[in-house]
């Protein structure tokens, strides 16, 4: 896959990284990125719309050159044996890239001001529960920081019809951790496995680049990301630094978001 990127003028992924996003040609317009691609599986796919494909498909569609005549276009254009096997030519072509490191296989997340868009967006449907103000109060937030900070209780129930109200408001739920699709029926949910308190994670400008979750009921590791890894079409949280208000002589940078708020 990656020696046909440069053939169709598309971008390069970011650095290290063997799965990325594109403009989907399909649904996207303007500066947003749907259409990943996977750069060790050899396969696209826009979890927005559902273009997706395989290498010859993902040619033919760039270059209008019929499916059944890309293998031997791409032999022309890269060079090798023409008597090779169909899927030996990219392969053989890939084989000298470094193995990508595994812990990039995951669907990449989406920019911070997507994230930040539809995260918003979902914290202002959600609501705090008694216990958890009552939390937050003993730990010395006043009543306006509790207000401002954003945090929220988990959603019990209801969670593809929060989806369904993001998507119905223009939000993206395509590489925003927290989000993927229900295995049977395909729709968009969002993870609420466990009770706890939300705390959005501010980048320097604000913009909410993922959420954490104070657990409840647990000893150990009592914060934790905000993840949908694993699931279908989910994304990992990538542990985002957070930085408490606005820019300061001196960033405050503390181990945990809740502690930068107090
Ligand atoms: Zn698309």
């Amino acid at each position: 896959m990656a020696d046909i990127i440069p053939l169709l003028g598309l971008p390069y992924p970011p650095q290290g990284r063997s799965s990325y996003y594109i403009p989907c040609p399909c649904c996207d317009s303007g500066r947003k990125k749907h259409l990943n691609v996977s750069l060790t599986k050899d396969v696209f796919r826009c979890p927005r719309c559902g273009f997706s494909g395989g290498l010859f498909d993902l040619y033919a569609y760039y270059t209008g050159v019929q499916r059944e005549d890309v293998r031997a276009e791409l032999v022309k254009r890269l060079g090798g044996d023409d008597d090779a096997k169909p899927s030996v030519v990219p392969k053989a072509q890939g084989s000298r890239r470094p193995a990508p490191s595994p812990q990039y296989l995951d669907n990449p997340a989406t920019d911070v001001d997507t994230r930040d868009a539809t995260y918003r967006a979902l914290l202002a449907m959600l609501s705090l529960a008694s216990d958890h103000w009552e939390n937050l109060h003993k730990r010395g937030l006043s009543h306006e920081v509790i207000a401002q900070s954003g945090y929220k209780t988990t959603p019990a129930a209801g969670t593809k019809a929060l989806a369904r109200k993001l998507m119905a408001g223009g939000h993206y739920l395509a590489g925003v951790p927290g989000f993927y699709r229900d295995e049977k029926d395909r729709a968009w949910t969002f993870t609420n496995n466990q009770r706890g308190i939300l705390i959005p994670v501010r980048d320097h400008h604000g913009r909410i680049q993922g959420l954490q979750i104070r657990r409840d009921n647990a000893e150990k590791r009592k914060f934790r990301w905000v993840s949908s890894a694993e699931l279908t079409d989910g994304c990992r949280a990538e542990g985002w630094v957070h930085i408490a208000g606005p820019v300061r002589e001196q960033a405050l940078l503390t181990e945990g978001p809740m502690k930068a708020d107090v």
